[in-house]
């Protein structure tokens, strides 16, 4: 009697876990595409006063907004329109490019080093031959290093020639500005001491929730990938239909002896 070779699969808490993280992702990237990415706060002094300002960076056409500026003197508080930001010009391009940028390199780099993970695993379980090992590790270590380069380069290349322009993202007079750096800030710009919002220009800027989240999305998705890829596998007992985990030898229900060499080599499927 020879019963049919069953097939190791995936168990169904492995199939649950690969739904979960994938919707815990989605999830995630969905509130990343519509919150800030990218704040910029400042204060600068106008005419008889100081105007208060915030602008967002968030993903997707449009790209900037900002909040309501606000005119404050000795006698009014009011909003006024503001015409000094990044929404137009290579400012929004430069800030766009950088933080689509990073993000791209940085998952990049995970998606190299979790195939890299993956090949000497299977390098070491005798599934991929050894020189091919060798090959495949080499080529993703050297594509992770250039991901990773691409991201130190991007900093200065994508930020450079607007830096410079002071309409397409101001910096005042060459200073830094969000076009400059990723996080950052300038207090009293060409003022006298004491720094106060009404006698200088003061600047802030730093990475939203948006920005955070985009990184947690893909960050639950590696991660995922790395538990799924360490979860056991199991096959149905061909007599009772059990699902035993690899290696097992003999059935935990039936205490039949399960056709372990047939099991072994069918196992050619890992995530
Ligand atoms: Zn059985």
């Amino acid at each position: 009697m020879t019963a049919p070779s069953p097939r190791f699969g995936r168990t169904p808490r492995g199939v649950y876990l690969i739904a979960g993280l994938l919707g815990t992702a989605a999830v995630l990237a969905t509130f990343a595409s519509v919150v800030p990415w990218y704040v910029d706060n400042g204060t600068f002094p106008i005419d008889g006063g100081y105007l208060v300002y915030s602008q967002y960076f968030t993903p997707g056409p449009g790209g900037y907004t900002h909040a309501c500026s606000t005119y404050v003197s000795a006698h009014a508080t009011v909003c006024v329109s503001f015409s000094y930001d990044y929404s137009g010009g290579s400012g929004t391009v430069s800030i766009s490019t950088l933080y689509y940028g990073l993000l791209g390199t940085s998952v990049a780099t995970a998606l190299l080093a979790f195939a890299g993970a993956m090949t000497i695993s299977a390098g070491l379980q005798g599934r991929v031959r050894p020189r091919m090992t060798r090959t495949l590790v080499i080529a993703f270590v050297a594509a992770a290093l250039c991901a990773a380069a691409a991201s130190t380069i991007l900093l200065p290349t994508a930020q450079g020639p607007a830096y410079a322009g002071f309409s397409g993202c101001p910096g005042f007079n060459g200073t830094a500005s969000p076009c400059d750096s990723f996080v950052g800030q300038v207090n009293c710009l060409g003022v006298s001491t004491p720094c106060s919002a009404t006698n200088g220009s003061n600047f802030s800027w730093y990475p939203q929730t948006g920005w955070y989240l985009a990184i947690a999305s893909a960050g639950v998705l590696a991660a995922g990938l790395v538990l799924l890829h360490f979860q056991p596998l199991a096959a149905p007992c061909p007599f009772c239909g059990t699902l035993n985990r690899f290696p097992a030898r003999y059935c935990i229900t039936c205490s039949r002896p399960l056709p372990a060499d047939k099991l072994k080599n069918s196992v050619g499927y890992r995530l």
